[in-house]
């Protein structure tokens, strides 16, 4: 972690909870971690549940997140959900580009770029992930697909938007799976991601974009990642679904 970047723990609840673990879980996370300062905190629950949840972290320090969002702004789109959908029940943020959703709904580089430049133009705080998987990471093609995927994603964009992105690295083969990188490992892609935004929008822009790790994080490992210099916080799955295990990994930064 760096100063001049502003840590950010992020939960990803995927398709868990129901209406009402969501908002107890949503206050548990609000009594735990609501009075942190030394990091931003966010939740990203289903969006049937995004309307209840918001109710409980209004006017709190916790942000809100979706999981996704439409590229389109509106129309006859059956089953998408709009970034301005999103906004007007109180999202801040928005997970773009999830590996799950690159590989369950066949997501292109392309597409996440179009859904990135519209949660921008909408307001929101895109969070957009990037990892390869463990067959690129085996055949030591990791970082021409993180190339791929950040120089998609970010190219040419303007640094007022540029500004407001947040990446996650998060390696597929450590989603869910209990298999975290080890900190040098994912320091190694951190760094190499930083280095390619220097390349793409300049030295300053880059000093100050916030990336974060995904995979498996838990209270646990969380210390060792965080340490790193090029990691500025967390986006968390299976751990965001229980506020001992969440508010954990907060307090390793928080
Ligand atoms: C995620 O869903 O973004 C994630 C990192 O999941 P997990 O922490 O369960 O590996």
């Amino acid at each position: 972690m760096d100063s001049r970047r502003k840590p950010l723990i992020a939960g990803n609840w995927k398709m868990f909870t129901d209406a009402a673990s969501a908002v107890a879980l949503a206050r548990e996370v609000l009594n735990r971690c609501g009075r942190v300062r030394g990091c931003d905190v966010a939740v990203c629950p289903p969006f049937p549940f995004l309307v209840a949840v918001a109710r409980v972290l209004e006017g709190s320090a916790i942000g809100l997140g979706a999981q996704d969002l439409s590229p389109e702004d509106e129309g006859a789109f059956t089953g998408d959900v709009s970034a301005r959908m999103l906004r007007g029940v109180g999202c801040g943020y928005v997970i773009v580009g999830h590996s799950e959703r690159r590989e369950h709904h066949l997501e292109t580089d392309d597409l996440v770029r179009r859904k990135l430049d519209r949660a921008l133009a909408n307001g929101l705080l895109p969070i957009l992930c990037v990892g390869e998987r463990l067959q690129e990471r085996d055949a030591g093609e990791t970082f021409r697909r993180i190339d791929r995927q950040v120089t998609v994603a970010l190219e040419g964009m303007a640094p007022d938007a540029l500004a407001r992105v947040v990446v996650a690295y998060e390696p597929v083969w450590a989603i869910g799976t209990g298999r975290t990188a080890s900190p040098a490992q994912a320091e190694e892609v951190h760094e190499f991601i930083r280095k390619k935004v220097a390349a793409l929008h300049g030295d300053a822009a880059a000093a100050v974009l916030r990336i974060l790790y995904g995979g498996s994080v838990k209270a646990g490992n969380a210390a060792a990642l965080l340490a790193e210099r090029d990691v500025d916080g967390a986006l968390v799955g299976g751990a965001s679904l229980t506020v001992d295990a969440f508010a954990g990994i907060v307090e390793c930064v928080g």
